[in-house]
């Protein structure tokens, strides 16, 4: 595993919200909307560190939740629209704020993962549930 190399924490939000690379800040992160390279182009970091899991979606469905019930709330308590324009604007609204900021917020949890010097699984499970996993 390749020790991280220490990054202001401001530099390293930039380039996680950029999606570039954790070292070296130019190369890509991601191929297409969110599959992560396999290194990076540009400096040869091995991505295999990099597994964010649900952890962009969880943090993307929270803030936009959030910010977007208030929101939501705001304009329907203010305007008192017809719930049409709620189905036509607000929800799709929000849908698309969701998927919005699903790359930045990756591309932030890979750096900090790559910050914190996170690797590779380094277990394997032999099929029992919660009883069968052996360190490596
Ligand atoms: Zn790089």
């Amino acid at each position: 595993m390749t020790q991280p190399t220490p990054v202001a924490p401001e530099s390293a939000l930039r380039r996680g919200l950029r999606c570039r690379c954790p070292r070296c800040g130019e190369g890509p992160l991601l191929r297409g909307f969110l599959k992560i390279r396999d290194s990076c182009p540009a400096c040869g970091l091995d991505y295999g560190f990099a597994d964010p899991a649900d952890g962009p979606a969880f943090f993307g469905m929270s803030l936009v939740g959030t910010l977007g019930m208030a929101a939501f709330m705001a304009f329907d308590f203010t305007v008192r629209p017809p719930i049409w324009v709620h189905l036509v604007v607000t929800f799709p609204l929000l849908a698309i704020a969701c998927l919005a900021v699903l790359r930045p917020l990756k591309g932030w949890l890979v750096v900090e993962q790559w910050r914190r010097g996170a690797g590779p699984d380094t277990w394997e499970s032999v099929g029992k549930h919660g009883e069968g996993r052996r360190w490596r």
